[in-house]
């Protein structure tokens, strides 16, 4: 007989390769096989979820709905600030199983990841307690908005930052009241299987968090179109954004969608250089596998020379290898059919004209799935690379003229998740920020995010928006209550 509470040792650490629902690991009947992309190693085979899976953790997290959304704000707050508390005494072991399950840099995960895991589920509960629906009175009538939860709730996330992606969608979603399923990414699922064992360690209810793992046409499939699914919060590629999108459309079902981008990361020449460059390189943090990278440098004519030589000498000496030994910046990319794809982009680019400053391939010394930051510069105006997202190192430099043309080649884009402005005067930063059509703006920083600023994407990079009070906007069936006022005679 087969032990479901037996555990793999990823890193070091105990992870269960199994299905997590109703409070108890489940074997599926299918299994796939989780690779490392440091090395190519396997680390696992992992249960893969099919309809009946699928099923089961909906129909747990049903059941789990009346008393999880009875317990109100401060009941479920007690539970996840527990749930905080365990993640940020986990931190070491979160951050290694993350590192060899994805190549994200276990400096990163250490120091800023697994923090801001414990933050998104501290933040929301705290914020459910303090949240309150407006009331007015009106001709006679007392108006009153409540957050009622809103049912069992899918949450599908991406390989990228499958931890920290995962909690910026558990806190909210279980701050409000709802049950939730999690369809972890089948690239990088283990993170995920630690969430449910501190679930557990922090007592928090059978079915209240269901997880399912799998791949994705199939678990992720089933999932979102399962009649008792009342919301899906999903990040990841338009094209599935798409898939999901249809099948939620069939049932009037609410979505979120974050997704990818093409995002301008715009310098002008009197920016301060020096700031540009550093926040600049940053868009090969995680080899590029951030959807908020600024991956299209739009630099002012007149400081193009500079700037390329200060970039190049830099980012050439970002150091290429095992993302757990401290010096390295620039870890492997997630498996070999997207090492493939972003390669595939990068031939074509060439083959289109652009020319590679640095970069421009795998990288020899390295072998394996690691390719060498790449900045692309004379691209072709149709080049395909300055369109599509990469996801991988791949950065490409274009010039403007002035601040009109700025705005305009920032915005010439199908997405519009994010965009990035550097300048030394305040009043442009605000004037460009309100030209950009972009669900982020920064103006002489990137990637600072705040808990309760709204986030989103606009175009092609999403559907609505999470952050403070809109994620519950999305999380809750918002309900205005009106009574007539003198009404009540008991
Ligand atoms: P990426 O390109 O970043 O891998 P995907 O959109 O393919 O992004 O994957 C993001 C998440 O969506 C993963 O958890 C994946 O398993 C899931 N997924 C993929 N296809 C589907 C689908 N047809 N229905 C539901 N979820 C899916």
């Amino acid at each position: 007989m087969l032990n479901l509470e037996q555990r793999i040792k990823i890193a070091g650490v105990k992870v269960s390769p199994f299905q997590y629902i109703d409070g108890r690991r489940v074997l599926s009947k299918a299994t796939f096989l989780n690779f490392s992309p440091i090395d190519g190693s396997i680390l696992c085979e992992m249960s893969a979820a099919d309809q009946s899976d699928v099923d089961a953790a909906v129909q747990a997290a049903y059941r789990a709905f009346p008393e999880w959304a009875a317990l109100g704000s401060t009941g479920r707050g007690e539970y996840l600030r527990r749930l905080a508390d365990i993640i940020e005494a986990n931190a070491e072991k979160i951050a290694q199983v993350e590192t060899a399950d994805n190549g994200s840099l276990l400096a990163a995960n250490l120091h800023f990841m697994v923090k801001r895991s414990a933050h998104n589920i501290r933040f929301f509960a705290d914020w459910a307690e303090k949240l309150q629906g407006e009331g007015w009175d009106s001709n006679g009538i007392r108006y009153k908005v409540h957050y009622d939860p809103s049912g069992v709730t899918a949450l599908i996330t991406p390989w990228n930052a499958p931890f920290m992606l995962t909690t910026w969608k558990v806190g909210p979603a279980l701050a409000a009241g709802n049950p939730i399923v999690i369809k972890p990414p089948e690239w990088a699922p283990l993170t995920c299987s630690l969430l449910a064992d501190f679930a557990e360690e922090a007592g928090i209810p059978p079915g209240v968090i269901n997880i399912v793992q799998g791949i994705g046409e199939v678990a992720g499939a089933e999932l979102v179109n399962h009649p008792l699914v009342n919301r899906i919060s999903f990040t990841g590629s338009t094209d599935t954004a798409k898939i999901i999108g249809s099948a939620a459309a069939k049932r009037i079902v609410p979505v979120s969608m974050e997704l990818g981008g093409k995002s301008p990361f715009i310098i002008f020449a009197d920016a301060d250089m020096d700031a540009a460059v550093s926040h600049a390189l940053a868009q090969f943090n995680n080899a590029g596998q951030v959807c908020l990278a600024g991956t299209r440098l739009l630099v002012e004519e007149s400081i193009e020379k500079e700037f390329l030589e200060k970039f190049s000498q830099r980012a050439k000496q970002l150091k290429l290898g095992d993302p757990r030994q401290k010096e390295i910046r620039v870890g492997p990319l997630i498996s070999q059919e997207h090492f493939d794809r972003v390669s595939g982009f990068v031939e074509r680019a060439k083959r289109e004209g652009a020319k590679p400053l640095f970069g421009g391939g795998p990288s020899k010394e390295q072998g394996g799935l690691f390719f060498e930051p790449t900045l692309f510069i004379d691209v072709p105006k149709d080049a395909e690379i300055l369109k599509k997202e990469v996801f991988g190192p791949v950065l490409t430099f274009q010039t403007f003229k002035d601040e009109e043309e700025a705005i305009r080649m920032g915005n010439d884009t199908d997405y519009g998740l994010a965009a990035t402005v550097f300048t030394g005067e305040e009043t442009r930063g605000e004037r460009v920020g309100q030209k950009l059509r972009a669900g982020t703006v920064w103006v002489n920083t990137y990637y600072a995010r705040d808990l309760k600023a709204p986030f989103g994407g606009s175009k092609q990079s999403g559907i609505g928006r999470e952050g403070g009070t809109h994620s519950f906007d999305f999380f809750c069936d918002v309900k205005t209550l009106s009574h007539k006022m003198g009404s009540f005679y008991h």
